[in-house]
């Protein structure tokens, strides 16, 4: 080869690298809800009667740096979340690909993009009264890079206080549900909810506060892009996965969210109330923690 292809070549693989970058950051901005950017001023207007292409085409019109205001559905309806291949509710094999459209991010950037979002749902008022009675959003908790997600339904007092989800009674089980049950540490699972404020009276949320909020989760998953999550209790299944069936008909089988492989197991609230369900829970632990390559310690008695 001659020194010039040579050149050539470094020079369109220096290319290819920085658009393949370039289009990663794009993509993560656009997870991140940010739909422009702004012009350097050095950059010449473009001079033609042709409206400029958006940079993200499939992105629906948007105010810089807000998110998209979803149409609110009836209190009661079930939103049909985005497709994953095959239907919502088949529980089939695990190895399968995940139904994302987009290349996951570099692990690197998703804490800064993750910031991003949790900036903008700290001043979303999408649904009135409960951002006038909320003391602050609660984003989520854990690790950016996390195998695991845990989902779960809207905070509570002691959430809405710290800030941080999963916090009180039901928090300290989830806790130790994954430190002393799974082995794991919380800091490297991620724990976010259907909604980012409470709901006055720790009421179920409505179906148009879910509608409002789900937007934020779903970018939450997108940029994390979990190996598995667990949903904890009726709500979170109800609004992730279409169904209104009971918990009890839904334990103990695999489903899919947007093609990562998704359990579901009762809410640690719903435990505390009913301990007798801890065994339960813990049979749909030890299926998740096998599909994860995680060892299952043989359990005392008395530990129920
Ligand atoms: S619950 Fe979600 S959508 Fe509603 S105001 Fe809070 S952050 Fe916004």
């Amino acid at each position: 080869m001659h020194g010039d292809d040579r050149d050539l070549d470094d020079a369109s693989g220096s290319a290819r690298r920085l658009i393949r970058e370039l289009r990663q950051r794009l993509e993560g901005l656009h997870r991140a809800g940010v739909r422009d950017l702004p012009r350097p001023n050095w950059i010449e207007p473009v001079r033609t009667d042709d409206p400029v292409p958006p940079i993200f085409p499939q992105a629906p019109a948007a105010a810089a740096g807000h998110a998209v205001e979803q149409p609110p559905r009836p209190a009661g309806d079930l939103p049909t979340r985005k497709p994953a291949p095959g239907p919502a509710l088949a529980a089939t094999s695990l190895f399968q690909e995940p139904g994302f459209e987009t290349a996951p991010l570099p692990l690197v950037e998703r804490p800064s993009i993750l910031r991003v979002l949790a900036e903008e749902v700290a001043i979303c008022t999408k649904c009135a009264n409960l951002a006038a009675t909320r003391t602050q959003t609660v984003f989520a908790d854990g690790s950016p890079t996390a195998r695991l997600m845990f989902i779960g339904e809207a905070p509570g007092a002691d959430e809405d206080r710290t800030g941080i989800p999963f916090v009180g009674r039901a928090g300290q089980l989830l806790t130790d549900m994954i430190t002393k049950g799974m082995g794991l540490k919380r800091q490297d699972v991620y724990i976010a909810n259907i909604l980012k404020c409470r709901p006055p009276e720790n009421r179920e949320p409505s179906g148009e506060e879910a509608a409002n909020c789900l937007p934020y989760l779903e970018r939450q998953i997108d940029i994390i892009r979990p190996e598995f999550i667990c949903l904890l209790g009726r709500v979170a299944v109800q609004y992730l996965l279409g169904t209104t069936l009971s918990m009890g008909k839904l334990r103990g089988k695999w489903y899919r969210y947007q093609g990562i492989p998704t359990i579901v197991t009762y809410h640690p609230a719903y435990l505390l109330r009913n301990p007798v369900a801890k065994k339960d829970a813990w049979e749909d632990l030890q299926i998740l923690m096998n599909a994860m390559g995680l060892p299952v310690p043989s359990r005392k008695k008395g530990q129920d």
